[in-house]
């Protein structure tokens, strides 16, 4: 078998209702999908987290050119030969965003070509099921007052359609966070809440806020300053007794090892669809395992990714194994999307709090074509 066409679709579409995190608000929607095709008439499917456009020029004019004629199969040595070949100019960042399209679609090939779920060629299941949290509760607007309305009304709607965890943003300055923190703890009762300022703390505020949520119960502090300072994680990490969690802005095993040794994170949070692809993501969980760490995969792609995510945590180490033991979560994106979901025929839903591995060929997924073009953008 043999890798004959690769084509990356970048995908945009507008939102009605812009929403916040502490770095900007968000108007539209990316996402960008890769589709690897082979001479036997199997298609794999990949996604990358990240700019979509950028993302398409780097596999097609630097990576595709590689692929072409290759076995599809041999995953791990098309990986290799790609990080190394760009060693030298990428490292992280975009280069390793478009590698992991490239290792998921590479995955769905294989699976498809065994007729196993990616799962199973990984050594698994470990867990057929994972349980979900929303992430959704992003600022609506700057009238606190009225967010606060807003968020309790979107809080309720989690728990009433069976979410038992979600998370809200911070890092809006101390006053505004805590005051919706108090608000969500109260509104929520017994729910696990996570709270992510996406790096929009400095070491002061972090601390401070941290401080303050210590009786709010809350499950995890992700992204409280900058992913370049370990040295600050680890500080903020030995002041609170918040677990705190963070990964998402960082790539590969390599820069994992680093804050693993800086025993700098409670959790750490690569995406799979940006740290390298599944290979990568399995490699780092090993190394999370080895290091005392938990693992809970960051998603925020398109149906493509979650369902990469899902084939991931059915295989992601249990940390400590025992009758109490700790499970991974699935990060459920519940913002606003055009087409993250209409991608798929049959998308991984979230039903009772919880969602099932897909268990077809491949990733599980079939992609819907005319979504594909409507959405697509090159
Ligand atoms: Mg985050």
């Amino acid at each position: 078998m043999k890798i004959i066409k690769v084509r990356a679709h970048a995908l945009e579409a507008p939102i009605d209702r812009p929403f916040a995190f502490s770095q900007s608000w968000v108007d539209r929607r990316v996402g960008l999908v890769l589709e690897v095709e082979t001479d036997s008439g199997i298609t794999g499917w990949g996604d990358a987290y990240g700019p979509p456009l950028a993302i398409a020029a780097i596999i097609e004019t630097l990576y595709a050119p590689r692929l072409i004629g290759r076995d599809p199969l041999a995953g791990e040595a098309i990986w290799e030969e790609i990080y190394n070949g760009w060693r030298d100019h990428g490292q992280r960042g975009l280069a390793i965003q478009a590698l992991s399209a490239i290792d998921i679609a590479l995955w769905d090939i294989r699976g498809k070509t065994y007729g196993q779920p990616v799962h199973r060629l990984m050594g698994g299941p470990v867990r057929s099921s994972v349980r979900a949290y929303a992430t959704g509760l992003y600022r609506r607007t700057n009238d606190r007052a009225e967010n606060h309305v807003m968020l309790k009304a979107e809080a309720e709607g989690y728990l009433a359609a069976g979410f038992t965890a979600m998370k809200t943003k911070v890092g809006f300055g101390f006053a505004d966070d805590i005051a919706l923190v108090e608000m969500l703890r109260g509104a929520i009762g017994g729910a696990e809440l996570f709270v992510d300022a996406n790096h929009g703390c400095d070491l002061v505020q972090a601390k401070r806020l941290a401080r303050a949520m210590e009786p709010l119960d809350i499950g995890w502090f992700e992204e409280p300053v900058e992913p370049e300072d370990l040295e600050g994680y680890a500080e903020i990490r030995r002041f609170t007794s918040i677990p705190i969690a963070g990964g998402e802005c960082s790539f590969t095993r390599h820069d994992f090892r680093r804050i693993l040794d800086a025993r700098a994170m409670d959790i750490i949070q690569p995406d799979t669809a940006s740290c390298g692809g599944l290979t990568e993501a399995k490699r780092i969980a090993d190394l999370a395992w080895t290091h005392g760490a938990r693992h809970q995969p960051h998603v925020w792609g398109t149906g493509i990714g979650l369902a990469a995510a899902m084939q991931l945590l059915a295989v992601l180490p249990t940390s400590a194994p025992g009758l109490g033991a700790h499970q991974p979560l699935l990060e459920y994106d519940s913002t606003p999307h055009p087409f993250r979901q209409d991608l798929l025929v049959e998308p991984v839903r979230v039903k009772d709090g919880v969602a099932h591995v897909p268990d077809g060929p491949g990733l599980g997924v079939e992609v819907r074509r005319d979504v594909l073009e409507r959405w697509r953008v090159n």
